[in-house]
């Protein structure tokens, strides 16, 4: 049978293109949004993926939605942590709305999601489990003290859960891409995006694709022996 895959913020940017990855791979995929009803009906239709919308920091709504998931299709053995935002600002004019709401999303939905599907993947004695991080959560970034704490974070959940789930054939690993070309990066300001670009050594942004043939390696069956690790897919712009 088929292992059922949810990805976090599933239906599009980098997590489409890691729905549509791991559908091709053979997975049954459940990609969960936040709140674009419009775009998850879209990507629906078009790809015949089941979308689920529910708030990834909402520790309940994680039990339940993964719970009901369990019924429907079986055990979770595969979660990809993908989605997240940004409430970028200086330290200065970040408020403590902004922090929290950045630490809940991206780092909380990580421990949600972990909390709601690892009973499950214990029981089946195998299960992946893919985090991303950022390029900005290794080296910092002006103006994202929020968003670069939440994704250094999740290296460091990463490398904790590793240990926890190694002796029941689960793996845990991040992923911390550069800048690719989602609407995330569209919300850069065209001068900031240039200045940046011209730091890549590879001379572009990259893209959604190339971060989801790295979750698919991650969660496939070959994988078993890579755990803990953090892929950084960046075009070279922070080598670690
Ligand atoms: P997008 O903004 O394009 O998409 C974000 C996705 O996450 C959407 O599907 C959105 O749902 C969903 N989402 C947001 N908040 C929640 C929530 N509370 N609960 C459930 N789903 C939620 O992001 P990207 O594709 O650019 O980024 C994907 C991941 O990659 C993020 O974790 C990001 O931090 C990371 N990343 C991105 C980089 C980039 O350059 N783009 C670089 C490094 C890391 P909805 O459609 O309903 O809004």
């Amino acid at each position: 049978m088929a292992r059922v895959a949810v990805v976090t913020g599933g239906t599009r940017g980098i997590g489409e293109a890691i729905s549509l990855a791991l559908k091709e791979q053979g997975r049954t995929v459940i990609a969960n949004y936040a709140g674009n009803d419009e775009r998850a009906r879209e990507f629906s239709e078009r790809t015949g993926i089941t979308t689920m919308k529910w708030d990834v920091g909402d520790h309940e709504a994680c039990l339940e939605h993964c719970s009901r998931i369990t019924e429907d299709h079986g055990h979770i053995q595969i979660v990809v942590n993908n989605a997240g935002i940004t409430r970028d600002g200086t330290l200065a004019k970040m408020s403590f709305d902004d922090w929290n709401e950045v630490m809940r999303v991206n780092l909380g939905g990580c421990f949600n999601m972990a909390k709601a599907c690892f009973p499950g993947m214990r029981e089946a004695k195998w299960g992946r489990i893919v985090n991303i991080g950022s390029i900005n959560g290794q080296a910092g970034q002006y103006g994202q003290v929020n968003y670069a704490a939440a994704k250094s974070g999740i290296h460091g959940f990463t490398k904790a859960l590793a240990q926890e789930g190694a002796r029941f054939g689960i793996t845990v690993n991040a992923i911390a891409p550069g800048y690719i070309d989602t609407d995330m990066v569209a919300a850069v300001p065209d001068e900031v995006l240039t200045k940046i670009v011209a730091k890549i050594p590879v001379g572009r942004l990259g893209h959604a694709e190339e971060i989801a043939r790295g979750v698919a390696f991650l969660t496939s069956e070959d994988a078993g022996f890579v755990t803990g690790s953090t892929m950084s897919l960046n075009g070279g712009q922070h080598m670690y």
